[in-house]
């Protein structure tokens, strides 16, 4: 009978910002195997596509998406191969990606034990190149495996083909909407862990007097830590982080550092250090609240009263008003401080 996706399916409930219009296509792949026919069902048809995962970095439109929206849930999990000092894991793009950060951590498998409690899906991992607590995805893929729909084949990205940077890669950048991930494959490691070299987590394990902590400990810590910084988006809908923190040139942070001697620079340390390179990365979340606009509002969005980083739906907000309200707080960042901040999750125009 050929392919059949669903239709006129709603979005917003398949978003964690729960913003939406509708999808005129829908539907669910669950193999790699599928994929060649969909692409041809929608050449055939001239209709676009959108990838979706776990939908927890995505801000759909208000109206209606005239293409085909792919919801991936492939599934899979191997140990591909074992040395003394680490293991090969090869994982679906479907699989939760906390699921599988605790089945590694299980295993005594360390390398992605910081990025702990992040939403979502590992096919959308190496998207925007996940990171947290001085771990990012980048560190441990050896490979990505993907679907090009240039010519409906499956093929494989070495670590250096996915162009990983600071929350970007290859899948958001020069090759956005190109390849979809089926999956990811790892290099972990069976080496002890150290403890992750920021703050919150460095006073957790001095209040607990835990030097070396196991792969379990760091995990239940970056829990913790994570549980008081965002709000979950199943009481108040968000995207996590909505902006990322903007690395600036040595003249514009030294000026506004020397104007704000306590802004927050990331990495944390006793003394503000640039990054390599002599750049430096300003905490996004540090700028907005200093400027006051914790707890914000405008039509049904606000700025979380408590974490100044994180934007969220009251109730029954569009992308309009969740625009403008990134527009405001954009115009007052560049205003005061001559930076330019840009959003972290994908915001789908339609
Ligand atoms: C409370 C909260 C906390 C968060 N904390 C962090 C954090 O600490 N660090 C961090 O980096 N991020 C964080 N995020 C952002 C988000 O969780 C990650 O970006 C996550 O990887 C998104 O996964 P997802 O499956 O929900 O992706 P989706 O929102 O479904 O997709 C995101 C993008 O990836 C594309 N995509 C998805 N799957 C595929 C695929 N298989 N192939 C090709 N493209 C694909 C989509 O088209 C879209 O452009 C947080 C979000 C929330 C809500």
């Amino acid at each position: 009978m050929g392919f059949q996706p669903q239709q006129n399916v709603d979005l917003a409930e398949l978003t964690t910002f729960k913003i939406g219009g509708q999808a005129a296509f829908y539907t669910v792949v669950t193999s790699a195997d599928e994929l060649p026919e969909i692409f041809a069902w929608l050449k055939q048809n001239s209709l676009p596509h959108l990838v979706l995962s776990g939908g927890s970095n995505t801000i759909f439109g208000d109206g209606i998406f005239r293409g085909l929206v792919i919801k991936i849930s492939i599934m899979g999990f191997a140990v591909l191969s074992e040395s003394e000092k680490s293991a090969v894991i090869t994982v679906g793009s479907g699989e939760d990606w906390d699921a599988i950060v605790a089945k590694t951590i299980d295993l005594k498998l360390g390398g992605i034990e910081a990025l702990s409690g992040i939403p979502g899906m590992c096919g959308a991992a190496p998207v925007q190149n996940i990171g947290a607590y001085g771990q990012e995805i980048k560190d441990t893929t050896l490979s990505v495996e993907v679907f090009d729909t240039d010519n409906s084949v499956v093929t494989s990205l070495t670590n250096a083909e996915c162009e990983f940077e600071f929350r970007n890669s290859t899948f958001k950048a020069t090759q956005k909407d190109r390849y979809i991930i089926t999956a990811i494959t790892l290099k972990l490691s069976k080496l002890p862990p150290s403890i992750p070299q920021y703050k919150d987590a460095i006073n957790y394990f001095k209040e607990k007097n835990i030097s070396t902590p196991t792969l379990p400990q760091i995990r239940k810590a970056i829990l913790e830590i994570r549980r008081n910084k965002f709000m979950d988006p199943a009481v108040m809908p968000n995207a996590g982080s909505f902006f990322k923190n903007p690395i600036v040139a040595e003249l514009v942070a030294k000026k506004i550092i020397a104007q704000n001697p306590d802004v927050k620079v990331y990495p944390e340390d006793t003394k503000i250090i640039p990054l390599e390179g002599g750049n430096y990365k300003i905490a996004a979340g540090w700028l907005i609240q200093n400027l006051g606009l914790k707890g914000l509002e405008l039509e049904k969005v606000r700025v979380d009263p408590n974490h100044a980083l994180v934007l969220e739906n009251k109730g029954g907000a569009t992308q309009k008003d969740l625009k403008q309200l990134v527009s405001k707080i954009q115009d007052l960042v560049t205003k005061k401080y001559g930076i330019t901040l840009e959003a972290e999750p994908v915001i789908v125009e339609f």
